[in-house]
């Protein structure tokens, strides 16, 4: 039995063993690798990126790229919580083979990991550049420069890691990378904290939305997520809107992610995530057959040990339950199961 095969009967096993019916097989959407063009490159045609562009960077002078909202004018300067400025500051990029399967491929996924965050969480894992803001400030022109480079490193997509805080800037490198010849897919890998009309202005912009859904009890989001109180409404309805855009997730013939959505749901101690209520309402307002990564890797990092209830890793056991929640649910796209 190989790998897959096996955590696919584990995952079987478990659900058996809690009541739920086995997984179904999951239904894969392919679409030919041959004439594929990223959304982006339509939308630069009809002139309309430039717009969105024009009007991403117009929210810069009174900020409300998040639903932080804090109206600083980071033209000028001003910092809000993000302690982001109008020049877009970035960590690394580079091919990433650590991310989901379809994303990675044979050469990986062209990661861009940018400085600062909006959600700003007591164990981030990347505390260094989310909170402390690790990293160089590029302009516009070089971050495009940097996309063109890891297409040129044969990367399957361009990652853009916690995006939203930077997204006039992101905008404006496509506009220009496309112009040098990009034609990768954009995977939009934020932490689902996107006010619903910001992620209105990325439709024909993203091929491949990537959220996060955290929480689904806004108390645990206002504790551990710096008084994020709104999270699970605001994550929800951003979600919905994404999945409208772009649906499930699609590859080409070689297992390659073109266009959809993935959703990644870190499993938490003590359930502060909400699990059960997560992958219910995947199942029931999004398609049962919606790419989720439930992932088990949390590991106490940053201040969370200042909450003796996230001082621990995740057990085996808590990550098991989860599983067996998202089957279910009838969940049937499941990352590596
Ligand atoms: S992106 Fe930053 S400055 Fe803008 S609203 Fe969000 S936290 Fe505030």
């Amino acid at each position: 039995m190989d790998d897959s095969t096996r955590r696919v009967f584990t995952g079987n096993l478990l659900a058996f063993s809690l009541g739920a019916a086995p997984s179904e097989t999951p239904r894969t959407r392919v679409l030919p690798r041959d004439g594929f063009e990223p959304a982006y490159l339509r939308l630069e045609r009809s002139g309309r990126l430039a717009e969105r562009a024009r009007e991403l960077y117009r929210v810069f002078a009174e900020c409300r790229l998040c639903p932080r909202r804090c109206s600083v004018n980071r033209l000028k300067g001003e910092k809000g919580i993000c302690q982001a400025t109008s020049r877009v500051k970035v960590y690394s990029h580079h091919a990433h083979f650590g991310e989901e399967r379809p994303l990675v491929g044979r050469h990986g996924s062209g990661t861009i990991f940018f400085s600062h965050c909006n959600l700003l969480c007591e164990y981030c894992q990347n505390w260094q550049i989310n909170h402390r803001g690790d990293g160089f400030y590029e302009s516009d022109e070089r971050l495009a420069r940097r996309m063109l480079d890891l297409q040129s490193a044969g990367c399957h997509n361009i990652n853009l890691v916690t995006p939203t805080h930077c997204l006039p800037n992101i905008v404006q490198a496509v506009r220009i990378a496309a112009g040098r010849g990009l034609r990768l897919p954009l995977v939009y890998n934020c932490g689902g904290y996107e006010p619903l009309e910001i992620v209105r202005l990325l439709d024909g912009i993203v091929d491949i939305y990537m959220p996060d859904f955290k929480y689904t009890d806004g108390r645990m989001a206002a504790l551990y997520s710096s008084g994020a109180q709104d999270y699970p409404e605001v994550a929800s309805a951003a979600i919905e809107e994404m999945h409208r855009q772009v649906g499930e997730l699609a590859v080409d013939e070689q297992g390659i992610a073109l266009r959809g959505l993935i959703i990644r749901h870190l499993v938490l101690p003590h359930d502060i995530a909400g699990t059960g209520k997560f992958v219910k309402w995947v199942a029931e307002k999004l398609s049962r057959n919606t790419y989720v990564n439930i992932m088990a890797q949390y590991r106490p990092e940053h201040r969370a040990r200042k909450y003796p209830e996230l001082s621990r890793r995740t057990t085996s056991e808590e990550w098991n339950q989860a599983i067996a929640w998202a089957r279910q649910a009838g969940l049937t796209r499941l990352d590596r199961l």
